[in-house]
Parts: structure tokens; C-alpha cells; sequence
């Protein structure tokens, strides 16, 4: 959807919308928002709304901590549910953050975003669609209204009410996803108890960015109107599925998926293949980014249809790269290692620029696995040049720095501040001691 000023001016009058809420994301993926009266709106629109920077993790140091917020207008949405009670409503716009001098500020993971499909653009392509699919837990709220980890079902795949006893709330987050203008392609519930996954229409990558971040919002707010705790943390239970968010993408050039190829092998074309090249020759550096919390290194376990090698395949589901069926313009390349902690602004940038690495230095993937790789020892897997995906935040962290091109794709200042940032994160991990711990080894020694 496109919207002019005029536009928006004209729908706040006719929703009477009475505030404006500023949304942008900070490096974790974080929503922040500011929420100005409608007085401002006009200041607003000419993107001289102001905030602090200083206080958002990974923006600026105190002394230049002056931003501008430029409000990306096509992300003008109504909130269905955000009304006073004398019918006023809340309104949000995405934002860009720029420096005092106007230009984009290098910390903002949207701006970012765009930059690095801008050099897409100069290879010839004009999107990067995506399609994801995020899934997350239902969990029951205690007295005091505070996150448990009991979940709300026993049910399983596809399974329906009485076992999903989610299913009124997945239904109301639909709806109101749909009143926001999601097109909801499927909502069903997932392997593990509690578990959902709700898949809306793919879209070009900033779209599809803030679509995920919004969706998230969404399914927050309606679970906690059911008295439910929605979570997105990848795994919250050991011993069930954790939550992934499996990732479909293609490159178009004026409106023609280029994945496509009616005579290539697979009828994928030499350019889906230098892609699926450059995806995997980057994958153990991206992992940081697509799966950027300590936690996230407990879902990447065999067992749990999540993917811990490096590996793709046409019809295998347990590798990290799977290419569906589809053909045409839904010629698709599935990456399922992301889960839904990524800051989507940086993981669609990580993936992306991986990807287009691919096609500038024509990288050939590895042969495509079809067998089952969790009945492939470690010798039969080097053989067939399968690596692993990292298995700890700082084994990530430690690959990440070693990629310019996965770096370049944050840029030099973002990079610094993400791998920091995250090193402290695995560092105070690290100095907790767990309950495992406590249950092999305090009475053993
Ligand atoms: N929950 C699984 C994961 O962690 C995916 C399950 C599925 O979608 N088939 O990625
Ligand atoms: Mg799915
Ligand atoms: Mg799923
Ligand atoms: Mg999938």
C-alpha cells in the first residue's frame, strides 16, 4: 500500500485516531516506540520528530544522542484494539532513524536494511521476497498474571480443539492480523504442545521485516487478552520442538521469480544455485545473527526437526536449506536454521548479502543430501562436505568475526556493537551455574 500525507492526514480524521505511536527496532529487533498526540502530526510527517538516542542498546553514546525519526508512510496502520474509551484510536508508522545531519544513522537495522538492497538493486534484481514462517508458545499466566512455563494444550501437528485449546486465539490473532492488512496464507498449531505457527503472504524484505515485528505485537497482545503468555524465545521446554522461523526466499527481476528456470536441473536456475552457493558457504558466520541468544544453540539439536548441519536438499526435510516443490513464480529457497529471536532487519541483510556472494563469485553448493544426516556419523558427514552450524552463542560470535561479507552486511559500526554486545551476553551466561550442573555434579565429586 502506498500513502501520501495527504492520506494519512485524511484517515486520522476519519478513524479519529488521537495518537501516533513511532515504532523502530533497535539492533536486538526490540520494537521502541514514541508515542506522540496527533497535535504533532505535522512535525511528524516532516520528519522532525526527535528522541534520545542514548538509551537505546547498541544506538549512541551519550554526547550525540539526538536522533530523527523519518516516518516510513506506507506503514501507516490503524490499531484495532488500542481505542479509549471514548472511541479514540492509536496509530503507528515504522521509522528510519537519521542523524541530526539528515543522514540515515548507521545503528538503525531498518536503514541498514535498505542499504543492502540498494546493492541488490545495482546487481540487476529488484526483490528479495520472503516469506517466514514464525512459530511461538502459548504458556498460561500465574495468579499474579506473570509467564509461566506451563503450557495452555496437549496437542500435537495440525491437531484440533478439544487437544488445541489455542484455537480461539490463534483465530482472534488472525482476524486481527487481517484488520491490519496481513494476508493470512495459514494458522495451525505445531508438533509441540502450546506450539503455533501462523504463515502470512511473503513480501519484499523490508515489508516482510516489519511485518514480523508487528506480527509479534499482534500475537502478544491477543494471547494476553486470553490470559495466555505468548513467547517467541526459541526453546522455552527441553525435550520438545523449540520454535523456529523458517525463512522462503527468491529474487525477482521485474515481477519474474529468477529462482526459476523451466530448463535448469531441478528446474532451479544457475543463479538459485550460486545463491543456495553463497547461503551455505556463509552459514556457521550468519548464524549470529539469525540466531543471536544464548538459547537459540538449544533449539539447533538433532532430535527436534531443527537443522544442526550444513546441508541442503530438494526433498529431505532435516537439512538447513530445503527447496519445496513448488515451481514458477513460488520457486522458493527454505532456509529453517533462523528462529524467531533474529532481528529480521539484520537477518534478511546477513542472508542477503550471503546469498548475492554466491552470485558475484559463482559458488557451486555442495551436493545435496538426501539421505537422513542424523544417521550419518561424523566421518560419512566430513566426506560428503557437510559442516555443522555453531553450537554456542560464542562459537557463533568467533565465526561471525571472521566474515567480512556477513559484517559487511551490518556495516563496520553495527557489527562492533552486535559482537560486544553479544560476547557479554554468552559471558554472563556462562557465569551462572545451572541446574544441570547441580544434577551432575554436586553429589558426583
Ligand atoms: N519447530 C521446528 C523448528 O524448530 C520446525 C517444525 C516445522 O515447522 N516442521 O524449526
Ligand atoms: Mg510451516
Ligand atoms: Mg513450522
Ligand atoms: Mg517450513
Amino acid at each position: 500500500k502506498h500513502y501520501t500525507k495527504d492520506d494519512i492526514r485524511q484517515l486520522i480524521q476519519e478513524e479519529n485516531v488521537e495518537f501516533l505511536r513511532l515504532q523502530f527496532s533497535d539492533m536486538f529487533g526490540t520494537i521502541k516506540n514514541v508515542e506522540v498526540p496527533i497535535s504533532q502530526l505535522e512535525k511528524v510527517l516532516d520528519n522532525k520528530a526527535m528522541f534520545d538516542g542514548s538509551s537505546i542498546e547498541g544506538f549512541v553514546r551519550i554526547e550525540e544522542s539526538d536522533m530523527y525519526l523519518f516516518p516510513d508512510l506506507d506503514t501507516f496502520m490503524i490499531f484495532p484494539w488500542a481505542t479509549d474509551s471514548h472511541g479514540g484510536k492509536v496509530a503507528r508508522l515504522i521509522c528510519d532513524i537519521h542523524n541530526v545531519d539528515g543522514e540515515p544513522f548507521v545503528g538503525d537495522p531498518r536503514s541498514n536494511l535498505k542499504r543492502v538492497l540498494k546493492d541488490m538493486e545495482a546487481m540487476g534484481y529488484s526483490n528479495f521476497n520472503l516469506g517466514t514462517e514464525p512459530e511461538f508458545f502459548l504458556f498460561k499466566l500465574d495468579e499474579n498474571g506473570n509467564p509461566t512455563t506451563n503450557l495452555n494444550d496437549k496437542g500435537g501437528y495440525f491437531d484440533l480443539a478439544p487437544l488445541d485449546l489455542g484455537e480461539n486465539t490463534r483465530r482472534e490473532i488472525v482476524l486481527e492480523m487481517e484488520k491490519m492488512g496481513f494476508e493470512v496464507e495459514a494458522a495451525h498449531h505445531e508438533v509441540a504442545p502450546g506450539q503455533h505457527e501462523v504463515d502470512f503472504k511473503y513480501a519484499d524484505a523490508l515489508e516482510a521485516a516489519d511485518n514480523i515485528q508487528t506480527f509479534k505485537l499482534i500475537v502478544k497482545t491477543i494471547a494476553r487478552k486470553h490470559g495466555l503468555y505468548a513467547t517467541f524465545m526459541p526453546k522455552p521446554v527441553a525435550g520438545i520442538n523449540g520454535n523456529g522461523m523458517h525463512v522462503n526466499m527468491s529474487l525477482f527481476t521485474e515481477g519474474k521469480n529468477v529462482f526459476f528456470d523451466e530448463n535448469g536441473e531441478e528446474k532451479l536456475s544457475e543463479t538459485a544455485y550460486k545463491f543456495l552457493g553463497g547461503i551455505l558457504e556463509h552459514a556457521q558466520n550468519y548464524t549470529a545473527i539469525t540466531n543471536p541468544t544464548v538459547n537459540s544453540y538449544k533449539r539447533l539439536t538433532p532430535g527436534y526437526e531443527a537443522p544442526v548441519y550444513v546441508a541442503w536438499s530438494g526433498s529431505n526435510r532435516s537439512p538447513m536449506v530445503r527447496v519445496p516443490a513448488s515451481r514458477g513464480q513460488s520457486t522458493r529457497l527454505e532456509l529453517r536454521s533462523v528462529d524467531p529471536t533474529a532481528n529480521p532487519y539484520l537477518a534478511f541483510a546477513a542472508i542477503l548479502e550471503s546469498g548475492l556472494d554466491g552470485i558475484r563469485r559463482e559458488l557451486t553448493p555442495t551436493d545435496s543430501v538426501d539421505q537422513n544426516i542424523y544417521l550419518m556419523d561424523e566421518k560419512e558427514r566430513r566426506k560428503a562436505g557437510i559442516r555443522d552450524l555453531p553450537d554456542t552463542l560464542l562459537d557463533a560470535i568467533d565465526h561471525l568475526e571472521e566474515d567480512e561479507i556477513v559484517k559487511g552486511a551490518m556495516g563496520p559500526t553495527m557489527s562492533r556493537t552486535f559482537v560486544d554486545a553479544k560476547r557479554l551476553e554468552y559471558r554472563s551466561f556462562r557465569q551462572q551455574v545451572s541446574q544441570w550442573e547441580l544434577d551432575n555434579y554436586l553429589e558426583q565429586y
